[in-house]
């Protein structure tokens, strides 16, 4: 018999199970909502223009060799990582106070990071919101934290909960540390305005909870690279500490690679450069040093300007065609005529929609129109175009009906 034998099966990951389901579908009408991955209109992935541009220049650089990054990764690309999102001009950069490592893409960057503060931050509670990216409370707790919510989305209004957000951070513990989406929300699409940054700015710096924002969509969200991380900069402007975990995989479509990056924004370059020595010691036992090739497309990106130019075009273009997408469902579904309001779909920011559509009805969409999705209602605006547009609407509207 198996020394295995008592194992039991598994689930599939709640997510990533959506393709298993949806791989099995036979019919030519399916569609995948399910993923957070960018499709063209003719509903292939892309790889961008750029990353081609970037790759060839690397593979015709007979001098590249395969060596080993250091423990912390490629410090080219570290170092345009962290101007990147606390932008070019940012004080913390300047004073030296912000440790960057290379990790395996935005969950490799919150492993590290939730790892990190585990085995040195007094507080270990950290508060994510209610609801989250699924996998949040999984990294976390698995880091050794301990997962607590705050209030975040109102499903009577499909939008912000901003009072409840408020009174669970009010009433968090002095230090506890606190996930941020730093724009696009996922699953819900909902971000705080600035004003509202604003405030959950000053509530947090004055109770001492630590931030740690999740950027898995900068660029993405508006189109906008700067917009995108606004909320992080208000953060970082007040002179204070937060964590930052970047991925690459949306913005550069750089899924696959695996590279995104972890920064910590220390008071002081002493503390930086402590901060960094600890950190190499949670990475080294866990997977001993980054890959190089998504990091060297990006830093090749990043650092030459006419390739960076291109990259904002083509991001532009990526996140103008998810906007398109949310105009044409929102007018199918009104020529339709479907009862309730459905104007959250052009509010919503990002890849996904939260339709506010329920378990019984995300089956039913399955079963009988072949399009697939979370049960929770998520439908990734990336995986939709003209073409199918109707036929979700059609879904859409008898789900409803
Ligand atoms: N955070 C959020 C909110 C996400 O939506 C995702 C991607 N689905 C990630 C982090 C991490 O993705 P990756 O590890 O592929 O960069």
């Amino acid at each position: 018999d198996s020394v295995f034998a008592s194992i039991v099966q598994a689930p599939e990951d709640p997510i990533l199970g959506v393709t298993v389901a949806y791989n099995k579908d036979q019919s030519p009408l399916k569609v995948n909502l399910g993923v957070g991955a960018y499709r063209t209109e003719e509903g292939k992935p892309l790889v961008l223009n750029v990353v081609r541009r970037a790759e060839q220049s690397l593979v015709n650089d007979r001098s590249r060799v395969k060596e080993y990054l250091p423990i912390t990764g490629l410090a080219d690309f570290n170092r345009s990582s962290a101007k990147l999102i606390f932008g070019a001009n940012s004080p913390a950069i300047q004073e030296k106070r912000v440790a960057t490592v290379q990790c395996l893409s935005g969950t490799g960057s919150l492993r590290v990071g939730s790892e990190f503060l585990a085995k040195h931050y007094h507080q270990r509670t950290i508060y994510i919101p209610l609801p989250t990216w699924g996998n949040h409370p999984k990294v976390f707790g698995m880091a050794g934290l301990s997962v607590s919510t705050y209030r975040y989305y109102d499903p009577a209004t499909r939008g912000l909960d901003f009072q409840g957000l408020l009174e669970d951070l009010g009433a968090a513990p002095s230090g506890a540390i606190v996930l941020l989406h730093a724009c696009a929300h996922n699953p819900t699409g909902v971000d705080p305005t600035l004003d509202q940054w604003e405030k959950i700015r000053q509530l947090m710096r004055s109770k001492g909870l630590l931030p740690f924002f999740d950027s898995a969509y900068q660029g993405f969200a508006s189109g906008s690279l700067d917009a995108d991380a606004e909320s992080v900069r208000m953060f970082v402007a007040d002179g204070g500490e937060c964590l930052a975990a970047q991925s690459y995989a949306k913005n550069m479509g750089l899924y696959g690679e695996r590279v995104g990056a972890l920064s910590i924004v220390c008071k002081t370059a002493d503390v930086a450069s402590r901060v960094e020595s600890q950190l190499k010691l949670v990475i080294r036992p866990m997977y001993s040093n980054p890959p190089i090739h998504g990091a060297s497309i990006v830093a090749t990106i990043l650092n030459d300007r006419e390739l960076y130019n291109e990259w904002t075009i083509e991001l532009k273009a990526m996140a103008d065609r998810i906007i398109t997408m949310r105009y044409q469902l929102f007018d199918a579904l009104t020529a339709r005529g479907t009862p309730g309001d459905w104007s959250h779909i052009i509010k919503q920011i990002g890849m996904f929609t939260f339709t506010g559509l329920n378990k019984e009805q995300v089956a039913f969409m399955i079963r009988e129109y072949h399009i697939y999705m979370t049960s929770d209602g998520r439908i990734s605006m990336a995986g939709l175009s003209s073409r199918t547009v109707p036929h979700l609407a059609d879904a859409i509207h008898a789900a409803v009906t």
